[in-house]
């Protein structure tokens, strides 16, 4: 709780402060709300999710002077509702091994990271742990990952720079089952300005460990940088489309003031939200649960 209000600081001082300032010694009416509303927006809750919290928190309460708090607690109830149904933990399935993580998503939303962070819980939860270091252009990339599995005691599988992502989450597949590996997380390209060289690699990633594993990927996860705003939304609408994804990790929420992006996306995709990123230590991923952050954020 102390790392996640930490690390949502930024998004609820803006939002408590804003609302505390709005509702200290003045009546309510149709002007305070629509203060109200701006401070949402200027969160990024979006604007139908900020419509609907100021129209919930109108509701009866016209005409009278009304506590901060008060405020606050219908904010958290509303985020919690959108929340509750997208709030869904990453279950590795036992019988699944290894149980294969496929992570998407743009250069620099923190995709490795997250990798990383992922490897050292599965880690710390006693799994044997393998990453395949799909990003196979960029070869900081694949640097960065070896440093993590050094760090973590995860087993990393790379090639050369420029050599097929797909044949190397196959081999890695298959590594990982002759070695009874519990987890296999593959890492994947993230050059958005070949939209559609991107896309066909991910499919054929996809496609390639499937002949060898009808199942997998069993999970699909795009990590999405919470400081990005609106683009976190296209890229959702990008990448849910022809990649597959099952579930969302987002990145960055310590660096935004803007934190409600989350509640929109949620809002308006439905995709299930597995981890929050609070940082940049390996300590910084939070498992996501719609009453912590809705509460967290509501200032
Ligand atoms: P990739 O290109 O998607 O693999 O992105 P990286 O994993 O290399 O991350 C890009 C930058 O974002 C790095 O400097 C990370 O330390 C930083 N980063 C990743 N996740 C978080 C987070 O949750 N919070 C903060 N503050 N920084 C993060």
């Amino acid at each position: 709780w102390q790392r996640l209000t930490a690390g949502l600081k930024r998004t609820s001082s803006s939002i408590g402060t804003g609302i505390t300032d709005l509702f200290t010694k003045r009546k309510f009416d149709a002007a305070t709300l629509e203060e109200l509303e701006d401070i949402l927006i200027q969160a990024d809750l979006g604007v139908a999710m900020a419509a609907r919290v100021t129209e919930a928190i109108g509701k009866g309460r016209h005409d009278r002077a009304i506590d901060p708090d008060e405020v606050k607690g219908v904010l958290a109830r509303e985020i919690e509702a959108v929340l509750v149904p997208v709030a869904k933990p990453l279950v590795v399935a036992a019988d699944k091994k290894p149980f294969v993580i496929l992570m998407v998503g743009v250069n620099g939303s923190g995709k490795t990271t997250t990798i990383g962070k992922l490897a050292a819980k599965y880690r710390a939860e006693g799994r044997s742990v393998m990453l395949a270091a799909g990003d196979t252009f960029r070869a900081a990339a694949v640097e960065q990952l070896k440093v993590w599995g050094t760090r973590t005691g995860a087993t990393v599988v790379a090639r050369d720079q420029g050599a097929d992502a797909a044949g190397l989450a196959f081999d890695a597949l298959q590594s990982a089952r002759d070695t009874g590996t519990d987890v296999l997380i593959v890492d994947t390209a993230g050059r958005l300005q070949n939209k559609a060289g991107l896309m066909a690699e991910l499919e054929k990633i996809v496609r390639v460990m499937r002949k060898m594993d009808a199942e997998a990927p069993h999970a699909v996860l795009l990590v999405l940088d919470a400081t990005t705003g609106q683009n976190a939304l296209n890229q959702a609408e990008i990448f849910g489309k022809t990649a597959g994804v099952t579930g969302l990790v987002m990145t960055k929420l310590d660096g935004t003031a803007r934190g409600g992006i989350l509640v929109a996306l949620a809002d308006k995709t439905g995709l299930p939200v597995h981890f929050i990123g609070v940082g940049e230590g390996v300590e910084d991923l939070e498992p996501f649960t719609a009453r912590d952050f809705a509460r967290a954020i509501a200032g």
